[in-house]
């Protein structure tokens, strides 16, 4: 049974309740941050009120307790994403730090002149620049795998491009400027034919479905805690443990060594904690944790049935709109839909429907090239998450038009 409790999910959202410019909040920014539930903010809060110490440097009480709330929350997501271990998933600020980490790491120490990264024209710009900074210092290169005008990564061009110098494939498990859900499991057979890797940039995907890497076989996986009704500053890489083991720290610090000599030089800790220099950010990994045990006390196939619902309507609804083209309309989508207006501009809409308290996403979505792609500069985008309810959608169309009634 996939119905949903949605007057109960709706409850758990405290945010949903503030207006904005006298209005109702509509909140359809979900792929930008998605809210945070109560269960998340006490977690925070918990932390702070009875159990704040640093990690891993033990030997009084709260500093037992901090550890071993941190490093179950690393096996909480270890299970969420069916890694084979905990050691497995390294906690990183989010996916723009885990994508950083693989090039710095991975990258540097495994890379050549000449080497090629294949890398998708739907990236977000964290799977494109940290890839263009290692072309600069490496001499490697970037090929980049198109997509068709629908918004569908051409599979056919991508098989060209893996060649014998490919050693890297990024893409997206799900693309945060169209929705478009990528078929990751097929590309890292394709790229494991050719003896490359594959890295996934799972920010967004890891909102709407479930993910099992192990099934995926993907090598690298990235996503953000924030997208995840999680808090800010926290996600995490998750890559196997044999690749992991033999990749080289990237930032040095406390925390990520076993011994330290001027003379005999530095040994360094075992993985993941070889990738956890400083102190980190302990209690939203102990959150992202909790933010991981809200998702599946709803059920992630009961909240994904409902956001393609809500997908379905609220696509009916914006192709009724005059002068409405959507952007990006793949067989298989999450609940992102970017549009344009003929005669008005995105950044106009954003503005004045804001002043009807519905929160939108305008601009570039940090997804500059596959914007040219299309020929427009920016999109709205409206995305959906578990609480959104029809009338919501209803009311923000209802919006639109008011405000394109203005516009044009
Ligand atoms: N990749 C995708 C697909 C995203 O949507 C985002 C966030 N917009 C990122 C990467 C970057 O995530 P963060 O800013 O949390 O590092």
């Amino acid at each position: 049974d996939l119905t949903l409790d949605l007057a109960a999910v709706r409850q758990d959202f405290p945010i949903l309740e503030r207006e904005v410019h006298g209005k109702p909040l509509i909140y359809l920014d979900n792929a930008a941050t998605s809210q945070t539930p109560t269960a998340v903010i006490e977690s925070l809060s918990d932390y702070y009120r009875r159990y704040n110490a640093n990690i891993h440097r033990g030997l009084h009480t709260l500093a037992d307790e901090a550890t071993a709330a941190y490093e179950g929350a690393r096996a909480r997501i270890q299970t969420h994403l069916n890694a084979f271990e905990p050691r497995e998933i390294v906690f990183t600020r989010g996916t723009t730090e885990a994508i950083n980490l693989v090039a710095n790491s991975w990258g540097r120490a495994n890379l050549q002149p000449g080497d090629e990264v294949l890398v998708s024209l739907m990236e977000h710009h964290s799977n494109i620049v940290p890839w263009q900074l290692l072309a600069q210092a490496l001499g490697i290169v970037v090929r980049v795998i198109p997509v068709d005008e629908r918004g569908v990564l051409d599979l056919a061009a991508y098989r060209d491009l893996l060649g014998e110098r490919t050693r890297l494939v990024c893409v997206n498990h799900v693309s945060n400027a169209l929705g478009t859900v990528n078929p990751v499991a097929e590309m890292a057979r394709d790229a494991h034919a050719h003896g490359a890797l594959i890295l996934v940039d799972g920010a967004q995907a890891l909102p709407h479905q479930r993910v099992d890497v192990q099934a995926l076989d993907v090598d690298f996986y990235a996503f953000s805690g924030h997208k995840v009704y999680g808090p800010m500053g926290i996600g995490a890489l998750y890559a196997r443990a044999s690749l992991l083991e033999a990749m080289p720290p990237w930032q040095g610090g406390g925390e990520m060594i076993s011994r330290v000599s001027f003379d005999r030089g530095t040994e360094f800790a075992a993985i993941p904690h070889r990738f956890e220099a400083g102190t980190p950010a302990v209690p939203e990994a102990i959150a992202l944790g909790a933010a991981l045990d809200w998702i599946d006390g709803v059920g992630i196939e009961r909240l994904a049935a409902w956001e393609q619902w809500l997908l379905a309507h609220a696509t009916q609804k914006l192709e009724g709109i005059d002068g409405l083209r959507i952007i990006g309309t793949a067989p298989d989508k999450a609940s992102v839909i970017s549009f344009v207006v003929d005669g008005a501009h995105a950044q106009d809409i954003g503005l004045l429907i804001d002043q009807l308290g519905v929160a939108i996403r305008t601009g570039h979505h940090c997804a500059q090239p596959l914007l040219q792609h299309f020929g427009v500069e920016a999109t709205c985008r409206a995305s959906l998450a578990v609480y959104n309810t029809p009338e919501e959608v209803d009311a923000f169309v209802e919006a639109l038009q008011r405000v394109l009634g203005m516009l044009r």
